[in-house]
């Protein structure tokens, strides 16, 4: 016995201070351990209990931090969104510089690049780059399930000078990696990347840090994925309904509202203008012995004629205002919120823009003139049908006048059928 050692009592006094303090640490309580000075077995065992509570500590940051990572990820929805919660949540756990998620596709033969985020600079390898799985050393990543390091990326590249993907990260900026391959219910989903601008970066550590969540970033990962493809497919077949719809609508020929779709938009209008007292106009216009364009210049040419036309009315519309094709070449026009007194001054300007200018029919330049009719539409009695009478009369009208002129029709209360 040398003289440091303690007396039975102070070891017994020691040891129930160490047994009180370990009972208080594991109720949760923070207090500081006994004083553990000297060389004996008690300040030795004291010691190693301060290095293992300071450990227990650690590993329960180290959960709390990774468990932090998947809640916050989680109240994400898209993928995107996802992986970018993931980028900022490992800082501090697992080192990078960059994080790049990639998915295998085409039947688990190639991976394809799906997001990733730098702090290196210009990224080479984005969103779409894909590369076949096989001669890849990915798929011993994926064989074995287990994350990959690579510590020194120039050095694997010059060991394998045919990986493209090893080149572009190198090119990036990347010296180490560490590649954790991802799986959902035992199937593979893909491979996220960690990657550093230093070499030797990565430990067994860091390994054993992603195997702890891997399973659940997986998951949280492929939900989103997931979710993400149905509300894609969803937007695509909304874009392409509304361009069905938006076909239905249309004149093929020169792409003004067909008349189904004209008259429509005529009735939301007569009822809106009804309901607010505002009154609109609704002209019929027919372009002057059209038959003649047809006879001496062609049918190709009366087809350009008509398309000409309504992009020369089309042109002086304002907002609110329509254009139709009612049928061959007579085409409707809806003048929204102008006043009766009015409209004949709006549709001499359509007239003027239609006979000023000779037309351009594919080299055949020929002047072109049209007739126009006004009808007034001030009350929600008559049906689309009767207004556009009432300006087929106008027209009728115009024509017998002589053409190239604008009438608007009588006033008149309801729409006289017949
Ligand atoms: P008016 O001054 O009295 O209106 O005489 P018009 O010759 O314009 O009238 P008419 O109704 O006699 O002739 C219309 C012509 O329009 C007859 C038809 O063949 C032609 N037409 C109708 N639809 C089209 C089309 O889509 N393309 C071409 N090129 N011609 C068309
Ligand atoms: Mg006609
Ligand atoms: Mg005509």
């Amino acid at each position: 016995m040398t003289t440091n050692e303690p007396s039975d009592e102070v070891l017994r006094q020691g040891l129930d201070a160490y047994t009180a303090w370990v009972s208080a640490l594991r109720q949760g309580k923070d207090v500081p351990p006994p004083v553990a000075d000297g060389d004996n077995p008690l300040a030795r065992l004291g010691r190693e209990l301060q290095l293992l509570s300071e450990t227990i500590s650690r590993r329960e940051a180290e959960l709390s931090r990774l468990n932090q990572v998947v809640l916050t990820a989680e109240r994400e929805i898209l993928v995107e969104d996802v992986l970018d919660s993931i980028f900022r949540g490992f800082v501090g756990i697992i080192p990078y510089d960059r994080i790049g998620c990639a998915f295998l596709s085409s039947g688990g033969t190639r991976l394809t690049s799906f997001w990733a985020r730098s702090n290196m600079g210009p990224m080479r390898i984005n969103k779409g780059y894909s590369r076949p799985l096989v001669g890849s050393s990915l798929r011993e990543v994926f064989r074995t399930g287990e994350p990959r390091i690579l510590n020194d990326l120039e050095q694997h590249l010059a060991r394998h000078p045919a990986s493209d993907a090893t080149r572009n990260i190198v090119a990036e900026g990347g010296r180490s990696s560490l590649t954790c391959p991802l799986f959902v219910d035992g199937r593979p989903l893909g491979v996220l990347f960690f990657t550093s601008h230093q070499t030797n970066v990565y430990r067994d550590i860091h390994q054993a840090v992603f195997r702890q969540i891997a399973g659940q970033v997986a998951v949280l990962i492929n939900k989103s994925k997931l979710f993400q493809e149905l509300v894609e497919r969803n937007q695509f077949l909304l874009r392409q309904a509304e361009q069905l719809q938006e076909a239905a609508n249309r004149d093929p020929l020169t792409g003004v509202l067909n008349r189904r779709a004209f008259l429509l938009a005529l009735e939301r209008h007569m009822r809106a203008g009804a309901a607010s007292g505002k009154t609109l106009g609704l002209v019929l216009a027919d372009i002057d012995h059209f038959k003649s364009i047809n006879d001496t210049h062609g049918h190709a040419a009366g087809d350009e004629a008509l398309r000409a036309f309504t992009a020369r009315i089309g042109g002086l519309l304002r907002p609110g205002d329509y254009l139709g094709r009612y049928g061959g070449e007579e085409f409707l026009i809806l003048i929204g919120d102008t006043p009766a007194a009015d409209l004949p001054a709006a549709v001499e300007r359509y007239r003027a823009a239609i006979a000023d200018d000779p037309f351009d029919l594919g080299g055949v330049i020929r002047p072109i003139t049209a007739s126009f009719g006004i009808a007034v539409v001030s009350d929600a009695e008559s049906t689309p049908e009767e207004i556009v009478a009432i300006a087929d009369r106008a027209l009728y009208e115009a024509k017998a006048g002589g053409r190239n002129r604008v009438v608007l029709a009588a006033a008149s209360g309801h729409g006289q059928a017949g």
